[in-house]
């Protein structure tokens, strides 16, 4: 049958749910604000949970030389250091050179990916869906996806519960050259905030942190708040100090909230962030915005025959796949963040990780999922 689908959001979710429902047969169109090849704020260190998923669906991007990241660094605000070899372990990619790849594939499957073009609203009358876009057109579609990151102004227009509250949150990303070992993540604390760095593509680094506005606002500026607080931290201290800073100037986003979320407003099924934000320090968002994007395509593709209660299935059976696949996850990152930015936190967790590591372990298992 033909159904006709709207995808707001050309991240890793809106991508693979393109992907996995044009090579279906369905008529899919993406909507992103954006031109693609574009950086955006993200640690980029990707989980290995999603690699036999990727590698099936012919979606890993063997052509670009990714970083394997096995080794795990956690320094206290003071400078005390420990570290772990991780279970699973993950890559590093670029988001610039993960999500173009994502978007050729999807407009060789036969996805109509509209650039630079947002979608400002959306209603559902009658059993389906008007949306209307940024160049002004009118399009119909029997489902909405909701893939457009962390929070938007169609949160508002929705008057989801948790955009009304503002973020106390910023992030900032560089890419460095620097002298890191290829195969570690390290997260390095400071006063409200964390910082990692990892390698991706082209002996590049990313170095990526969740800082506090309250900061930003207090000392007027990027750079002075990095200077104030950011290199507080011995071992930030030495990398700022001796990078080679790649981009002009740093991605900055902020409001963006690790609350809970709604996954369906308004009959509009909403995936990866635009669903739940797990807090950064988890390195597991981008798997999750990829396993959600497959769970909720295959229940779409699974009710492709017509009848009064296909919505209503859909909707469940997204809903209690959902919840047991990711609530619980989102729930230890939260209470996880608790012990990062505080100099008491952090010395604690530090030595949490050297007394108790299976703890550690324990935690970390906690936030990722198992391969997929
Ligand atoms: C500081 C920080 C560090 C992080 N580090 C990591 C990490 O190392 N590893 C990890 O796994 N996760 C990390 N994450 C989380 C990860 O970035 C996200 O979970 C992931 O990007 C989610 O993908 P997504 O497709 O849901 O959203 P996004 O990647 O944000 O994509 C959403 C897209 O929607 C577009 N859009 C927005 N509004 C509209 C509109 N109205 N119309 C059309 N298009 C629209 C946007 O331009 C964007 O391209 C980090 C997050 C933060 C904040």
């Amino acid at each position: 049958m033909g159904d006709k689908i709207t995808i707001i959001g050309g991240g890793l979710a809106g991508l693979v749910n393109a992907i996995l429902l044009a090579r279906n047969g369905i008529s899919v169109t993406l909507f992103e604000k954006k031109t693609y090849p574009f950086h955006r704020v993200c640690g980029e260190y990707i989980s290995n949970e999603v690699v036999p998923f990727l590698k099936k669906e012919s979606l890993f991007p063997e052509h670009i030389k990714t970083s394997s990241i096995r080794q795990f660094e956690f320094t206290s605000i003071k400078g005390r250091s420990n570290e772990l070899s991780l279970d699973l372990g993950g890559f590093g990619i670029s988001r610039y050179a993960l999500d173009h790849f994502l978007a050729i594939k999807a407009r060789e499957a036969g996805v109509e990916v509209r650039e630079k073009e947002a979608v400002n609203t959306v209603r559902f009358l009658d059993n389906s869906f008007e949306i209307t876009s940024s160049s002004g057109t009118k399009r119909d579609a029997d489902f909405v996806i909701g893939a457009y990151g962390k929070s938007g102004t169609l949160d508002k227009k929705l008057d989801r519960g948790f955009a009304k509250k503002r973020s106390p949150f910023i992030g900032v990303k560089y890419h460095i050259k620097t002298d890191f070992p290829q195969d570690k993540i390290a997260l390095h604390n400071f006063e409200g905030g964390y910082c990692g760095i990892s390698a991706i593509e082209d002996d590049k680094f990313n170095l990526c942190y969740l800082g506090s506005r309250e900061s930003l606002r207090k000392y007027g500026s990027i750079e002075a708040m990095e200077e104030a607080v950011v290199r507080k931290n011995p071992y930030l201290k030495v990398i700022f100090e001796n990078s080679d800073f790649l981009f002009d100037k740093p991605e900055v986003i902020n409001e963006f909230s690790f609350r809970p979320k709604s996954l369906i407003e308004n009959h509009i099924l909403m995936c990866g962030d635009t669903a739940g934000l797990i807090t950064p320090l988890c390195g597991n968002g981008m798997a999750m915005a990829i396993h959600s994007a497959k769970i909720l395509s295959e229940i779409i593709m699974a009710n492709r025959e017509t009848g009064e209660n296909r919505r209503l299935k859909v909707e469940r059976e997204y809903q209690a796949q959902w919840n047991a696949t990711f609530k619980h996850r989102l729930w230890v990152g939260r209470q996880t963040q608790r012990l990062f930015g505080s100099k008491l936190t952090s010395e604690i967790a530090v030595g949490l990780m050297k007394g108790s590591p299976w703890i550690a372990r324990k935690i970390m298992k906690g936030t990722h999922g198992e391969p997929f």
